[in-house]
């Protein structure tokens, strides 16, 4: 039986992961399932998959999550360091699906237990890619993606020599607001916003879509996953969510990654890689399907993208400056305090207040340097949004 744990079980990615290994019960000995505010749903899936432990990261709710395992032998634990508790627990297989820099600790700490580590925590690789990698080749664990596009361009490299790709291609939907015309944009709500033509996401990634946030955050993390100058990262815009990406090589070919825009397929992937497996998404009709299209995104509408080369080419802890300040000013706009273009103004503000600093790029980075940047560029935001 493979050992799993689920970091962020009760969102989005968790749910779809789940789904997968409710499907094949015997083949899996669940150690750890986390969540935070939806006590119910971890302690049923907990109860379902009979794990060892249930961790919310909230510890007012242990109370809850108490009352909701009673009667079971499942440990209910709550809090930061009960979560690092769960992720040292031997594994072999980590969902890495918190949503935000808080999951970067506890992947960190799966890695270095040696488990394989499915990364659907995007922000792990953009606040400490190097440090990531260097946790994993110092422990020979394997990082294995889990966002659709670097399932694809992982997908589309096997087999193949890194050093022969002249191009890295990662598409985008455009989110909600793609064709909307630009004067509306700043008046756009969080609950139009939140909603995405293509995929089933949690809200926040979803805004993040259609700020193209999600889509910068993508391109930083290619950068760090495969360890590729970031001059060959390209982005399309693909309305139909068909093409997730496409990696170019030396020779004129490009390898383009075609499937339902279902994360049961990455997040199978990376379950069962180096093996594929049947699995339950659709399988495409392209006839029906008649036409892809494609177009390059405007810097205008989506200046989030202008930024993520900003803050590849300043490198060290620009990439935690850059997170942070995008997790508080998406928290913003979310309560109404800023408006939908106004994200894009506060991090790019905050990026400039902190470049002169000169642990951003010189300092080695460690998890406490990162989480030490990640907290300065959240107290930066909120006093440039106090003073809007
Ligand atoms: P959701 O918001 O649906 O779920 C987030 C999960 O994290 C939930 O289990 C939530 O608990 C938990 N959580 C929230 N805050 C904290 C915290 N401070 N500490 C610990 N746990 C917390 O997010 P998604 O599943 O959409 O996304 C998860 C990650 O995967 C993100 O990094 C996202 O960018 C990435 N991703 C998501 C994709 C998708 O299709 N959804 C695609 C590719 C990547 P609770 O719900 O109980 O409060």
């Amino acid at each position: 039986m493979r050992r799993v744990s689920i970091f962020g079980a009760t969102g989005s990615i968790g749910q779809n992961t789940i789904d997968l290994i409710k499907r094949a019960p015997d083949e899996y000995d669940v150690v750890a399932l986390s969540g935070a505010r939806n006590i119910a749903q971890l302690a049923k899936d907990a109860r379902d998959l009979r794990a060892n432990v249930a961790v919310t990261a909230d510890p007012t709710l242990l109370p809850d999550l108490r009352a909701a395992l009673a009667g079971s032998d499942i440990e209910a634990a709550a809090g930061p360091e009960a979560l690092l508790e769960a992720a040292s627990r031997p594994a072999d297989w980590v969902m890495s699906a918190i949503v935000g820099s808080a999951g970067l600790a506890p992947g960190l700490k799966a890695l270095e237990q040696g488990a394989s580590l499915a990364l659907a925590n995007k922000e792990s690789m953009v606040c400490a890619g190097a440090l990531v990698q260097a946790t994993a080749r110092l422990n020979k664990a394997r990082v294995l993606p889990v966002d659709s596009e670097h399932s694809a361009v992982f997908q589309g490299l096997i087999g193949e020599d890194i050093a022969a790709v002249e191009r890295i291609i990662i598409t985008a939907s455009g989110g909600a607001f793609r064709d909307w015309p630009m004067e509306k944009l700043a008046g756009a709500t969080p609950a139009q916003a939140a909603t995405h033509p293509n995929w089933d996401m949690g809200q926040r990634i979803t805004i993040d879509s259609a700020s193209m946030f999600n889509k910068a955050l993508e391109v930083i993390e290619t950068r760090e996953f495969f360890e590729v100058d970031p001059n060959i990262i390209e982005v399309l815009v693909h309305p139909q969510s068909m093409i997730h990406a496409l990696v170019g090589y030396n020779d004129g070919a490009l390898m383009a990654h075609v499937g339902p825009p279902d994360m049961r397929h990455a997040i199978g992937f990376a379950l069962h890689w180096p093996e594929r497996r049947k699995l339950p998404v659709e399988r495409l009709d392209l006839a029906a399907l008649s036409q892809l299209t494609f177009r390059d995104p405007d810097e205008t509408r989506w200046p989030a993208l202008r930024l993520a080369r900003e803050v590849m080419a300043a490198g060290g802890h620009t990439g935690a400056v850059f997170n942070a300040a995008k997790e508080r000013a998406l928290d913003h706009f979310i309560d109404g305090t800023i408006g939908f273009m106004q994200m894009a103004e506060v991090v790019e503000e905050v990026l400039n207040q902190l470049s002169a600093q000169s642990s951003l790029t010189n300092a080695e980075m460690t998890l406490d340097s990162v989480l030490a940047m990640d907290h300065l560029a959240r107290i930066t935001a909120d006093a440039i949004i106090e003073k809007t």
